[in-house]
């Protein structure tokens, strides 16, 4: 059988691209290898109607709703290996199982690579996090730091001091220019030159810091600022065009999350600069729509 279309990434975009395609009564399925982005937090913040839900409880009613839907289906795998092209693209799943579709939809998501700091890790999605609207009113009111890793630090730990006492930790990494210096000390954010060597506290709980010259700091939440990466390598496999973004590559697409390659369609985190919950599944819902389009 081959499909109307082919969905690979069942979280937030690949989810939202399915309801149209289900509701328009198209053959959709959807691959899913289970390992969204925030898998490492409780709760989902700022997704409106969906405040403090646990991602995985959003994920479940996305799935059960699409269920609803005679021409939805949904397996669980990796896919491995995508070839062809429009009106007949075939995806290989790591247990050898083959599917096809006229059209593909990448939702890929994708990985953070977060900085070698013993104790930061355990604490990623918890007390170390790269979000302030995401998780800042969680850490709210207590000392908080911000990570620097290059131009643009700087702007977060003036943003971050709404939240509670900011420090911007430089690790060495950048200085602010005099005049961002003025705004910081305006803002009442400390800036503090020696690096972070290891976080300290039960985990996930985070009460300090180490610093490399031995001075321990009172610490309860960390904003970083990850490089991320393509969590799959398909969109490179198919060829589609890649643009570099404030944090690392994303794929590109036009107004209706078309890429470069014909038919193939890409949404959520690994077709955008700004990554969250909302903007995932905005996307989608277009990269769906924009699918269903060319079909007809
Ligand atoms: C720690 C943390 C906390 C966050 N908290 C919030 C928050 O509170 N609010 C908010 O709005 N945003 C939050 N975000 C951002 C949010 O998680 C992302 O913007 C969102 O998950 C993007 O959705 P997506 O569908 O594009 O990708 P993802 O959610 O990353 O999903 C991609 C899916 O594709 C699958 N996949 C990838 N490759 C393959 C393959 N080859 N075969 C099969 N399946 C594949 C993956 O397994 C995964 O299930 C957070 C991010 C992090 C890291």
């Amino acid at each position: 059988m081959i499909h109307d279309v082919l969905i690979i990434g069942s979280s937030f975009a690949g989810l939202a691209a399915a309801m149209p395609l289900s509701r328009a009564r198209r053959k959709v399925l959807l691959v899913d290898a289970a390992q969204p982005r925030n898998r490492f937090a409780t709760a989902s913040h700022g997704f409106l109607g969906q405040d403090g839900v646990a991602p995985a409880e959003i994920m479940a009613r996305g799935r059960q709703e699409l269920a609803a839907y005679p021409t939805f289906r949904m397996r669980e795998g990796l896919v491995e290996k995508v070839e062809g092209e429009i009106d007949d693209f075939r995806i290989t799943l790591a247990d050898g199982r083959q599917e096809r579709g006229r059209r593909l939809i990448l939702a890929t998501g994708i990985s953070d690579e977060l900085p070698s700091i013993p104790g930061l890790r355990p604490r990623w999605g918890q007390t170390v996090v790269h979000c302030p609207y995401c998780h800042g009113y969680e850490l709210a009111g207590r000392p908080l730091g911000v990570l620097a890793s290059g131009p643009g630090s700087d702007m977060k730990a003036l943003l971050v001091a709404d939240w509670g006492p900011a420090t911007l930790f430089t690790q060495a990494a950048f200085q602010p220019e005099p005049e961002m210096a003025t705004r910081l000390k305006a803002r009442g954010v400390t800036v503090e030159e020696s690096p972070i060597v290891e976080l300290l506290g039960p985990e996930p709980a985070l009460e300090a810091a180490r610093l490399a010259d031995g001075r321990v700091i009172a610490l309860g939440g960390l904003f970083v600022a990850p490089r991320t990466h393509m969590a799959s390598p398909l969109a490179l496999h198919l060829g589609c065009r890649l643009s570099d973004g404030m944090t690392g590559p994303h794929i590109e697409v036009d107004n209706w999350k078309k890429t470069s390659v014909p038919g193939v369609y890409a949404a959520g985190d690994a077709a955008a600069p700004m990554h969250s919950a909302p903007l995932a599944v905005a996307a989608g819902m277009l990269a769906g729509v924009g699918a269903h389009q060319s079909l007809l």
